[in-house]
């Protein structure tokens, strides 16, 4: 399914399997120029391509190789000619996309293989300049777009919400919380995150992020010091186990919140 909004000469696209876009199963990529941000997961890419077959694609950047945001490059590739770009890490990893959780197979798909190139420091379309700003937090391969004229941010999955409960197992909260930093500095103007909603003015809600990523990091690295274990910080800061644990294999879990704030002291 797909459904497209205008914002300023940018359209976001979003896309979802489920004709009532649940929120969690939605992803959006955001055309502007000719330029692609993300091609979204691998069942909603056929409808993709055909969407985008009159609309003068050139270029696609994948934010980071993520099965959500890359699955439709290769439909791209072979109908449109198009050049598909992301971070020297993404590159392999696009290539040969690694095996699938259940849920990720249910919600989104297995992205068929695509090549694509390094991205250099700026992606350039026939109206704009997108610097490419390194967010290593999510994943070490995670990039943002950033127009410095227009002040439009393309925020990937760096900004997911006002107050994270849970996060992936790889995800660096302290790297995401210094992602943020990095972004808010850049002073955008309008916000373009995959998973959710168009943000205009976000610096005062990028500012509540940071804070409160500070403020619960700070208080799992206290309660662990105390001697507390994981599964008690859990309980203590978020409470019961959030209900996205159990659907997502245990991925996306508060207990991985509280294990990703302690990465230098247990194994996660
Ligand atoms: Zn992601």
């Amino acid at each position: 399914m797909i459904a497209t909004q205008e914002f300023e000469k940018v359209l976001q696209i979003k896309l979802c399997r489920y004709p009532e876009f649940i929120p969690a199963a939605t992803v959006s990529s955001y055309l502007v120029d000719g330029l692609l941000i993300d091609s979204g997961p691998a069942h909603t890419a056929e409808e993709l391509a055909e969407f985008l077959r009159d609309r003068k694609v050139k270029t696609v950047v994948n934010t980071h190789f993520h099965e959500d945001h890359v699955a439709a490059n290769r439909f791209l590739q072979d109908r449109y000619g198009v050049e598909i770009f992301a971070s020297a890490l993404a590159v392999a990893k696009i290539s040969k996309p690694a095996v699938l959780y259940p849920y990720q197979e249910e919600v989104w798909g297995y992205p068929i293989p695509s090549q694509v190139q390094p991205l250099g420091k700026v992606i350039r379309t026939e109206n704009f300049t997108f610097e490419v700003i390194p967010t290593p937090g999510h994943d070490r391969d995670h990039v943002c777009l950033f127009e410095s004229n227009q002040r439009w941010l393309f925020s990937g999955d760096l900004y997911i919400g006002k107050r994270p409960v849970v996060c992936r197992p790889l995800d660096d909260q302290w790297q995401i919380l210094e992602d943020l930093k990095t972004v808010r500095e850049l002073k955008p103007r309008v916000l373009f995150p995959a998973p959710g909603n168009v943000l205009f003015d976000p610096g005062e809600t990028l500012d509540k992020v940071i804070a409160h990523l500070k403020s619960l990091g700070r208080q799992i690295e206290e309660l662990h010091n105390t001697g507390l274990t994981i599964e008690a910080i859990r309980q203590k800061v978020f409470g019961e186990e959030n209900p996205s644990a159990p659907r997502t294999q245990n991925q996306f879990s508060s207990e991985k919140m509280v294990k990703s704030f302690l990465r230098w002291k247990v194994e996660t």
